[in-house]
């Protein structure tokens, strides 16, 4: 017998409720690798919902230094790496990770969310403050949660309002921590002016650069470089799991820093290292990047452009800096219906509602990536333009 029948109504009548509003998630089954198209349910479709920014996901390279890693490793990495030790591998990417990110030392997590839940608790605690973004991921939310440190959130972006938290009364040690590219609008955070206030009123910087990594600064390096801040940033969160096209999180920053992560990073020490295909996976990635950027350019040539048409068409996109593409719709149900319906055109663009947006924000958000063709992208603006005229959108 699982839970008692009452619970499992209740859990049933709050299904429900997410139905009714629109903020039901309908995940779709794919039968293909990542990629610009993808197989569901047996036809085509124009993929715009992945994260694979450079299409690196599925890179003939990378899945050979996969493969050969299986080969010379296995699958598994035993344990944690505090009590099963370290695969030489994992201190390969890791200074492989510092020399491209031009930091003094990384230490990899599991996942970018792990490497947030590491990271703000083993600085932070009950003594202290966090001051942080108002749209900051769930991941740092919750590692701020976890921390117990006080919590003081500032208004999107604005330094004024930044400015104003810390000139308030702030117990203990103040970290300021905020996204690097916002994930749902493609704003960037500026973050040179936090680091000027950090630095005024002493508080330590944190940034999670997960989708800045592989899109922003000279060849993906992310956003500490876009901004030339190197050795500026107390802390740097990073994920492989968008643009470095794998899976593993990781956190950037001086050694001490790391040492001391090893020591107190409770993910790190209560759960097993990423397998040792992934991490020679995301080892090659780097590598890729290091090598060339015609990738990175070739991302932001296509969102630009993707961009344009959207708003030339008569879409709100929003205030997006980078290649996401938001467009705006407002009410949850209007968004899910254009997603639906564009899925009917074969195109795989999902809609966002709340908790991953404030409510009354839904939206589309269109995930534009290097490797999509001028095709596909006149296909994609044919489409959106079709049904938004059906829908009364535009
Ligand atoms: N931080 C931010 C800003 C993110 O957008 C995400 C992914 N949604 C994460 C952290 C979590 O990364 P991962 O998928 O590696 O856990």
């Amino acid at each position: 017998m699982f839970m008692n029948t009452e619970f499992q109504r209740e859990l049933q009548n709050r299904i429900s409720d997410l139905k009714k509003e629109g903020l039901y998630n309908k995940i779709k089954t794919l039968e293909s690798p990542q990629g610009a198209w993808l197989e569901i349910n047996g036809e085509e479709v124009l993929n715009f919902s992945s994260n694979n920014y450079l299409g690196l996901a599925n890179h003939k390279e990378i899945v050979k230094a996969a493969q050969d890693a299986l080969n010379k490793f296995g699958i598994g990495p035993g344990a944690v790496r505090s009590i099963a030790g370290t695969m030489t591998l994992h201190n390969e990417l890791e200074k492989k990770l510092a020399e491209f990110k031009k930091t003094e030392a990384v230490l990899t997590f599991q996942s970018g969310f792990n490497a947030n839940l590491a990271v703000i608790p083993a600085l932070v605690g009950r003594e202290d403050t966090i001051i942080s973004d108002e749209l900051n991921h769930a991941s740092i939310i919750d590692g701020t949660r976890l921390s117990g440190a006080e919590v003081k959130v500032y208004n999107h972006v604005d330094m004024k309002s930044l400015e104003e938290v810390l000139q308030s009364d702030c117990k203990g040690r103040k970290l300021i921590v905020t996204d690097g590219v916002f994930s749902m609008d493609g704003d960037i955070a500026p973050l040179a002016d936090i680091v000027e206030l950090g630095k005024k009123y002493n508080a330590l910087v944190m940034v999670d650069d997960a989708h800045g990594e592989g899109v922003l600064g000279s060849h993906g390096r992310g956003i500490v470089d876009h901004f030339n801040l190197h050795g500026e940033v107390d802390i740097e969160v990073g994920t492989f799991s968008k643009a470095i096209g794998t899976v593993g999180g990781c956190v950037a920053g001086s050694k001490v820093l790391k040492e001391y992560l090893k020591q107190q990073g409770r993910p790190f020490l209560f759960s097993s290292a990423v397998t040792p295909p992934d991490i020679a996976a995301t080892i090659k990635a780097v590598e890729i990047l290091q090598r060339d950027d015609k990738l990175v350019s070739k991302l932001w040539e296509n969102g630009d452009k993707f961009k344009e048409k959207l708003k030339e068409a008569g879409f709100d996109v929003g205030h997006s800096e980078t290649p996401i593409t938001p467009v705006m719709i407002g009410d949850a149900k209007t968004a899910q219906e254009l997603s639906d319906r564009l899925f009917e055109e074969k195109i795989f663009a999902q809609s966002i509602g709340y908790p991953t947006v404030p409510k009354g924000k839904a939206r589309i958000r269109v995930m534009i990536s290097a490797v999509h063709s001028s095709d596909d992208l006149e296909y994609a603006v044919e489409k959106f333009k079709k049904v938004g005229k059906e829908m009364d959108l535009i």
